[in-house]
C-alpha cells in the first residue's frame, strides 16, 4: 500500500466523524490530566469538583472546555491569574490528535484498543514527567489490556496471543532490571527508577518483544537528545535525572503509526 494513501476507507469517512473523535480525544485528555494530578496528590479519584491547583477555587463549567478555555483564559486561572499547567492543553491536544490518527489507521477494534492503551500511557507520561512517579495500578491495568488485546484481536494467529504478550512482559521487565543491575555494579546507583521496569513490561504486553525493544531504543535516543538539549540551554546539570518513563510513553504513542510504514 502506498504510504500516501492513509487508508482505503479514508475518503468515505466524513468530517463530522473526525470532529467527534477529536472532541472525544481532547475530553479524555482533559479528564486524564486531572486524574493524573489527583493520583499524584493522593486525592479521591471520583469525588470533588475540578479546582485550580493554586488557589483551589472551584472552576466554572466553561473553564473545563478542553483547549478553547486555555486560550480564552490566556493560560491563566480565572480567579488568581496564576499560570495553568501547560501540560493540560498539551495532554488534550495530544490525545485528540492520536485518536484521529489511530482512527484513520486502524479498523474499529484496533482503534478502540490503541486509544484505551494510549489513554493509560498518558497518565504515566504525566505523572513521570511532573514527579518522576509511575503508579503500579495503572501499569497493571495496561498489562491486562495488552493481554486482552493480543488474545482477542489475534485469535487466529499463531505468532500473537497470550504467549506473545507474556514474553513481552517478561522481556520488558528483565531488560530494565538487568541494565539496572549492571549500572549499579559500575556506578553504585540506580540508572532507572523502580517503575520503569513495570512500564516497559506493560508496553511489552501490548506490543510484544520486538516492538518493545524498538520502543526502548527510540526512547533511549530521544531521552538522550532531550538531556543534551536541556544541558545546552542550561536547564539541567549532568546529574539531573530524566523521566525515562515519559519517553517510553511518548515513543509508544507514535509507534503503531510508524510501524505501518516500515
Ligand atoms: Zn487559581
Amino acid at each position: 500500500m502506498s504510504p500516501f494513501i492513509l487508508h482505503d476507507h479514508f475518503h468515505e469517512v466524513n468530517l463530522f466523524i473526525f470532529f467527534i473523535i477529536f472532541v472525544v480525544g481532547v475530553s479524555f485528555g482533559s479528564f486524564l490530566h486531572s486524574l493524573s494530578i489527583r493520583i499524584l496528590n493522593n486525592k479521591s479519584l471520583l469525588h470533588g469538583r475540578s479546582q485550580c491547583d493554586e488557589c483551589h477555587k472551584e472552576l466554572f463549567w466553561w473553564h473545563l472546555i478542553p483547549i478553547l478555555s486555555y486560550f480564552y483564559l490566556k493560560g491563566r486561572c480565572y480567579f488568581c491569574q496564576k499560570p495553568i499547567n501547560i501540560q493540560l492543553p498539551i495532554s488534550e491536544l495530544l490525545l485528540g490528535v492520536l485518536f484521529i490518527l489511530y482512527f484513520i489507521q486502524f479498523d474499529t477494534e484496533n482503534f478502540i484498543f490503541y486509544s484505551i492503551f494510549s489513554s493509560l500511557l498518558l497518565i504515566c507520561f504525566i505523572t513521570d514527567w511532573s514527579s518522576m512517579q509511575l503508579h503500579f495500578p495503572v501499569m497493571f491495568l495496561m498489562m491486562v489490556i495488552g493481554i486482552l488485546f493480543n488474545i482477542l484481536l489475534n485469535i487466529n494467529s499463531i505468532s500473537f496471543g497470550l504467549k506473545f504478550s507474556v514474553i513481552g512482559i517478561l522481556a520488558g521487565w528483565l531488560l530494565i532490571f538487568s541494565i539496572n543491575q549492571i549500572y549499579f555494579f559500575l556506578r553504585k546507583t540506580n540508572g532507572f527508577g523502580e517503575g520503569d521496569k513495570w512500564l516497559l513490561a506493560s508496553i511489552g504486553s501490548f506490543f510484544g518483544l520486538e516492538q518493545m525493544i524498538h520502543i526502548f531504543i527510540y526512547a533511549s535516543i530521544t531521552s538522550a537528545l532531550w538531556g543534551l538539549f536541556i544541558l545546552t540551554i542550561k536547564m539541567a546539570t549532568i546529574k539531573t535525572k530524566l523521566p525515562f518513563g515519559s519517553f517510553l510513553c511518548f515513543v509508544s504513542f507514535f509507534m503503531p503509526l510508524i510501524t505501518v510504514y516500515t
